[in-house]
């Protein structure tokens, strides 16, 4: 017998209205009511089914200011009340003029207009310089490193610092289901098994006492499906790109993905799971006895002695930050 499922793409599959959103792996669309439901409901059961946040929890949002760190604001904002936790956004000004200034801005009255808590971090107040005068460095050194390398370890670092700080006991970032397949696909090119066993919908539990556990709540998401809720749900961001940003390796990766899917839809979604077939294995085998150890200059962790912002800092000539002094 054969089934035409195709359909069912016409109108929505539970109420037969007009569609919004259409599942092409699946062959069912949803209207605009029923695809904000779905995705709700989704993220939700995600954070209850993976325990990825317990009762009178303090959870970090990492907001940068893109699409998905918003929405995973706007829906740890909302779902606090009903199970139970606070939530407080942390964004990183790294100082990068004309960008960070317009998201910040955007970011300070999106949090306002919901009603959630939002700390600044500046590069500034803790190496005491901005991206843009790191940049000078790193061009009077022919960009041996890239802004970009330079810039996700730091804010990574200052994170976990004011997580630490405020005494939040998670840190919630915005990675969805494409960002995920996309660093698993890297890392295998790339052999880089330590880093497949060690991410995951939840990471750093227990690892270090100075890492603030990660949490993904959108985990099972699509990038698309964000884009979409965003949209239907008037999460707005205004589209100004980072001027330091290059588009290398990763999005040829993002691009060939969304070929591949586009051909055979499903391949996204089994990707996903070979990932966590893959990781659960290396978990229990000696890529997953990576021992974090502790940076001898600042105290934090590290994945060798010397933790990769520190060597960062005195590669540009940086100071010891102003915080780090003041916990000494
Ligand atoms: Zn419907
Ligand atoms: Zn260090």
């Amino acid at each position: 017998m054969k089934f035409n499922l195709g359909r069912y793409a016409m109108k929505c599959f539970i109420c037969g209205k007009k569609p919004v959103y259409h599942y092409s792996d699946f062959s069912f669309s949803l209207c605009k009511r029923h695809f904000i439901e779905w995705f709700e409901k989704r993220v939700f059961e995600t954070i209850r089914r993976f325990k990825l946040i317990n009762p009178g929890e303090l959870v970090a949002v990492a907001v940068s200011g893109g699409k998905d760190s918003l929405t995973t604001l706007y829906l740890l904002n909302r779902f606090s009340k009903e199970l139970n936790f606070d939530v407080v956004g942390i964004a990183v000004d790294e100082g990068i003029k004309g960008y960070r200034e317009c998201k910040l801005e955007a970011l300070r009255k999106f949090a306002d207009e919901i009603n959630a808590n939002l700390i600044i971090a500046s590069f500034k107040e803790y190496f005491g310089a901005t991206l843009d005068d790191m940049v000078q460095v790193l061009k009077e050194k022919n960009f041996e490193y890239k802004p970009c390398t330079i810039c996700g370890v730091f804010r990574r670092y200052v994170i976990n610092l004011k997580a630490r700080e405020i005494k939040a006991s998670k840190v919630a970032t915005g990675h969805n289901l494409d960002d995920e397949i996309q660093v698993f696909v890297m890392n295998m090119l790339r052999a880089g098994l330590r880093n497949i066993a060690r991410e995951g919908i939840i990471s750093g539990l227990h690892e270090h006492p100075k890492f603030i556990p990660r949490i993904k709540p959108l985990y099972f998401c699509r990038e698309r499906e964000v884009l979409a809720y965003s949209i239907l749900s008037g999460i707005e961001t205004p589209f100004v790109e980072c001027s330091y940003v290059v588009h290398a390796f990763r999005d040829k990766i993002r691009r060939w993905i969304n070929k591949v899917e586009s051909l055979n839809p499903g391949v996204k979604l089994n990707l996903l799971v070979s990932k966590e077939l893959i990781s659960n294995l290396l978990r229990n085998s000696k890529y997953g006895e990576g021992v974090i150890k502790t940076c001898r200059v600042c105290g934090e962790p590290s994945s060798g002695d010397l933790c990769k912002a520190c060597f960062f800092k005195n590669y540009l000539g940086l100071g010891t930050s102003i915080v780090l002094r003041r916990e000494m």
